[in-house]
């Protein structure tokens, strides 16, 4: 007997309607059907040109003409303005390359690019002055020059007030530069970097600048590459800066605020990221998913076992909550707010979740799940990135915890 509740409601909704629509192609309501075709686009570039090398560039880091490739498609300014070479598109389609650049299965390619689009660029285009533009900007959205950004140093890391890089004004005007930088993405192969230094030691937050230094001006040392447990397709230096000599006007933004500068950029950089983790635990939960249809054990699919369809039920959950997070941050951040306490939020929890899941991903794959074959072990390798850089889990929750007045 059918409830008097839900009767008329029966009666008033066509029947196919009742059956749930788990394979509609689900959009969230930040992204339009231009963000639909970018991501078409963008998906079927990265399947046709870059992911057949995933396993060749874990060997040999991935090559320089990817960055000149993406930059003829368009895909290196999407979100900058048509006079600088851009796209002229909002924020969201950055999201959809971070999320689309997951099918080259290369976190190390992901990060390279993503360090030269949502974290070196962006406090150019900010802060920097139309020659400095015209300079860096214009060439990066081609694909023509490529950039680093230099925040750590071997005993600085977390705590960036502890920078000890110096950059010291000379009686002509000029800066010179000494100091060192560690873990440095796209360290050996870029054009320039993004250097986070100190102009005035005594004053505290107030007495960083940041400049944008040549990497092939004297007295810059790409000293070693660094080897690493994941993201062997990306290059990460550990670079010296000995008596570097620039002019005043490498300072990019004002002398004085690069703290504060820099740790706009850091916003940026944790929303992209915590992007490309969600879209990276889709990927090896979608994987996982197939092989769990087509393994067999004790005569039955091993997806079929309650056990491993609850594994999927719990990966799902957790992605779909990061997912939202991501996206309501990025709705925020996109309409001019600066919700430190959320992009922190979003970036701990993407981060957690995409290693977790991965790690599932490799328990439900058995013993192929640690073979390089299947993928699944460097997904795990790459993603656990993610938990440090940017950031670490531990920083994010200070960061969090202090928004409270703690
Ligand atoms: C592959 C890779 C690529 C990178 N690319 C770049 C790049 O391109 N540019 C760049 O500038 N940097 C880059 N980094 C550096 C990265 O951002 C730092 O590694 C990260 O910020 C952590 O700093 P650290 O390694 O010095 O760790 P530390 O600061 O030494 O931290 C060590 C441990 O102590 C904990 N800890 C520190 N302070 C606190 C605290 N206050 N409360 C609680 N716990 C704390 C940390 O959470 C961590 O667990 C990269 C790192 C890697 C591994």
């Amino acid at each position: 007997m059918s409830s008097p509740v839900s009767a008329p409601v029966e009666a008033a909704v066509p029947a196919d309607v009742l059956k749930p629509d788990h394979g509609a192609r689900s959009r969230h309501f930040i992204f339009s059907d231009f963000h639909e075709d970018l991501r078409e686009s963008i998906g079927a570039f990265v399947t046709k040109e870059l992911q057949p090398h995933a396993e060749e560039w874990e060997e040999t880091t991935f090559p320089d003409w990817v960055f000149r490739r993406m930059g003829e498609l368009g895909f290196l300014g999407l979100s900058y303005p048509e006079q600088y070479g851009g796209q002229g598109g909002d924020y969201f389609c950055n999201l959809v390359l971070a999320e689309e650049l997951t099918k080259s299965d290369s976190g190390g390619l992901n990060m390279g690019v993503a360090v030269h689009t949502d974290m070196a660029t962006p406090p150019i285009f900010l802060f920097g002055t139309e020659e400095q533009k015209q300079e860096y900007l214009v060439p990066s959205i081609k694909g023509q020059k490529i950039s680093s950004l230099g925040i750590t140093e071997p005993d600085a890391g977390s705590d960036v007030s502890a920078i000890k890089t110096r950059a010291v004004r000379q009686p002509d005007g000029d800066y010179v530069i000494n100091g060192a930088k560690t873990y440095i993405t796209n360290g050996h192969r870029s054009d320039y970097i993004v250097l986070v230094t100190k102009t005035d030691p005594d004053a505290g937050v107030g007495g960083f600048t940041l400049f944008l230094v040549d990497m092939d001006a004297p007295g810059v040392v790409r000293e070693q590459r660094l080897q690493k447990l994941g993201m062997h397709a990306s290059d990460t230096a550990l670079l010296a800066f000995q008596d570097v000599r620039v002019p005043a006007t490498a300072v990019l933004g004002e002398v004085g605020k690069g703290f504060y500068h820099i740790m706009w950029e850091l916003q940026g950089e944790r929303l992209i990221g915590a992007a490309g983790c969600v879209a990276g635990a889709q990927r090896a939960f979608d994987k996982t998913l197939r092989y769990a249809m087509e393994r067999k054990a004790f005569g039955r699919q091993i997806g079929k076992f309650q056990v491993t369809r609850h594994k999927f039920a719990e990966m799902a959950t957790k992605m779909e909550s990061a997912r939202q997070m991501v996206y309501a941050t990025a709705w925020r951040f996109a309409n001019g707010e600066y919700p430190v306490r959320e992009i922190s939020m979003a970036k701990l929890h993407a981060a957690r979740i995409a290693v977790e899941v991965a790690d599932e991903c490799i328990q439900i794959h058995g013993g192929a799940g640690y073979m390089k074959e299947y993928g699944i072990e460097r997904a795990w390798r790459d993603l656990r990135l993610n938990r440090i850089g940017a950031g670490t889990d531990e920083i994010m929750l200070d960061v969090i915890g202090r928004s409270y007045g703690l």
